[in-house]
Order: structure tokens, then sequence, then C-alpha cells
């Protein structure tokens, strides 16, 4: 990135910025030779595709993953803005990664890993979506691969305990 002021070819970048609404990344720059600083935008290349289990391409839609994620964060403790913040962190990972495709597969996990540290209840819910656990044993298999370090476990387990029941009326 030549400095505008001097042409000089190096620069450091000084402050980093995603503003996603833009579609860009604004960098703050600072010129090595003549430190004069400008700011450069970056546009993303949203060409991210997602392939499904069907072997069909879908063009990955943070729209989508909010609702994903959201159904499973629903009467649980997670809030609305920890849902979009969350979202927004795996798709600004995702960008930042600069990777062409992922699978629904590799994705689904992403979203484990992350609900997996901020809600167990979630967690699990969201796995039952994305697994499609086909009976009992394989979620309890899922919950006991769970390091519950909390102390309200017992509690929170009662409450896995009823909607696993639950689920399984549908
Ligand atoms: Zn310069």
């Amino acid at each position: 990135m030549k400095c505008p002021f001097c042409g000089f070819e190096e620069s450091k970048v000084t402050d980093s910025r995603s503003a996603m609404e833009m579609m860009a990344i604004k960098r703050r720059r600072e010129c090595l030779k003549c430190e004069q600083r400008f700011t450069t935008f970056e546009t993303i290349d949203l060409t991210l595709q997602v392939r499904k289990r069907d072997g069909t391409y879908q063009d990955f839609q943070e729209e989508k993953l909010i609702k994903g994620i959201e159904a499973a964060c629903r009467y649980t403790r997670v809030s609305h803005d920890q849902v979009l913040g969350l979202a927004h962190k795996i798709s600004s990972d995702l960008m930042a990664s600069q990777i062409r495709e992922i699978t629904s597969r590799e994705l689904g996990e992403i979203v484990m890993k992350h609900l997996q540290e901020l809600d167990t209840v979630a967690y699990i819910r969201f796995a039952c979506v994305y697994k499609r656990f086909t009976d009992i044993k394989d979620l309890l298999d899922a919950l006991d691969s769970i390091k519950y370090k909390d102390e309200n476990f017992l509690q929170k387990n009662t409450k896995l305990k009823e909607m696993s029941y639950a689920s399984k009326k549908k």
C-alpha cells in the first residue's frame, strides 16, 4: 500500500476496524518513511460458499447464522446482543480466514464450539438440531462429553432432561 504523500511502498497498520455494514475493513496506516497517516478501505469478498449435506452450495449469509443461533438461545440467559455478537464474530473470523468454501458441518462445529463456552443449554439445543440426534443415547453421550464447571450443573441438567423428553414427543 503506497503512501499517498511520499509514494513509499511500506506502511504499518495502526488500527483496523471491521465495518461489515459498509462491506469494508477500514485501516489506519502510517507511512514507515514520512510517518504521515492515512486510511485505507479494503472491500470484503463475500464469495464464501457453504456446501450443504446434499452437496449443493449456498452463499454464506450472516442472517441465517443469526437465526440458527437465536433459535438455540431462546429462553436461555444468552441475550439478543450476544447472539448478534457471536454471529458477527463467526462471520468476521471466516472473512478474515479468506476461505472460499466451508461445509455446513464445519460451520456447525464452529457455532457449537462458541455456544459451548457461552451457554450449556443453548449448546445442547443447537447440537440437537444440528446433529439430528436420533435417540436419547446420542444426546446423553453428547451431554457426557461436556465438562461441567458450573455450580448450577444439577439445576441445568434437570432442565436439559426435561427439554430432551419434550423434544422426543414430536
Ligand atoms: Zn510517506
